[in-house]
């Protein structure tokens, strides 16, 4: 069934309201459009628990840097219309710029100190558009259980920190990160990679893998699991690590010796395009095993 498009909050509300009515709950699938596997993941879970599902796609422009690739962002509405259609999707929520930002806005959402390490480091002012759009679609939809993919697993910790610190009445569904059959994780941007970068992206997967293996041997030292994760970045040919990170998976603070759930994340360049990847994993006096967050 085509999914019916809407621009306005006003026309979302009533369908979200209608669809109340019949005794339907609401899940809500936030994107930037350009959807692929990753975004078909998250719309079948959704699909799974609710009776009815709401894509929001709209590429915000305040959570890119002045020099990020907002205006070349993927922007393929006619093949997101399609896997909308095939997945499922009641609504497509894609608001204009003025919609979400009128003129004069000024209310922003901060997460203090956890939108400032690894993403928000090498990326300032990123959560602080990711928070914003995200509590205000949650406000424009009034959705009962929103999905994210773990693929972006900081903004899933900083959106978690939001819900609980604001009240806001959403649950968060975090769903695993879905893979090409080498490993690299599904992006809108692994379009950019030329031949050559595709091929070598793989290495964000394997050095996870093998810091994974790392502390399943026994190692417990962050510092030195941080180093042969940077190390496997650095030996990778048109490799830039922008950083290699070991860090407790809710707080974002440094822990040592591992222990708890922590997150091994790292981002790496290669070229123009900035690739991300993680693994969470649990660390007990037991062993360790992978998680999720
Ligand atoms: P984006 O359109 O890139 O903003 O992503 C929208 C949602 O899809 C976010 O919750 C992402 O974490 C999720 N997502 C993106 N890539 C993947 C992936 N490879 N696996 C699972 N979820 C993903």
């Amino acid at each position: 069934m085509t999914p019916v498009v809407c621009a306005t909050v006003e026309e979302v509300r009533r369908a979200v309201a209608g669809a109340r009515a019949k005794g339907l709950r609401v899940g809500l699938v936030p994107t930037m459009g350009a959807l692929h596997e990753g975004h078909a993941s998250l719309i079948r879970a959704a699909r799974c628990e609710m009776g009815f599902v709401v894509l929001w796609l709209f590429v915000n422009p305040t959570q890119f840097g002045p020099k990020e690739d907002f205006t070349r962002y993927p922007r393929p509405f006619e093949r997101d219309l399609e896997v909308c259609r095939t997945e499922g999707i009641d609504l497509i929520f894609a608001p204009q710029r003025e919609t979400v930002y009128p003129e004069a806005f000024s209310s922003w959402v901060q997460v203090e100190g956890m939108q400032d390490v690894l993403e928000g480091a090498s990326r300032p002012g990123h959560f602080r558009g990711v928070c914003t759009v995200v509590l205000k679609m949650f406000n424009m939809v009034g959705p009962d259980v929103a999905y994210f993919g773990q693929k972006d697993a900081q903004q899933v910790i900083v959106l978690k920190r939001m819900v609980r610190d604001l009240n806001v009445p959403v649950d968060l569904r975090v769903c695993p990160t879905v893979r090409e059959p080498d490993g690299l994780a599904l992006s809108s941007r692994n379009v950019y990679l030329d031949p050559e970068q595709r091929r070598h992206a793989v290495a964000l997967f394997e050095a996870l893998g093998a810091a994974r293996e790392q502390v399943f041997r026994g190692e417990r030292n962050t510092g030195l699991v941080q180093r042969s994760l940077a190390e496997r970045i650095r030996a990778t040919p048109g490799a830039v690590l922008d950083y290699a990170a070991v860090v407790d998976a809710e707080s974002l603070r440094p822990v040592e010796p591992l222990h708890g759930k922590v997150l091994l994340a790292l981002a790496v360049r290669f070229g123009a395009t900035r690739l991300i990847d993680n693994l969470v994993l649990e660390i007990t006096d037991e062993g360790a095993a992978e998680a999720s967050l």
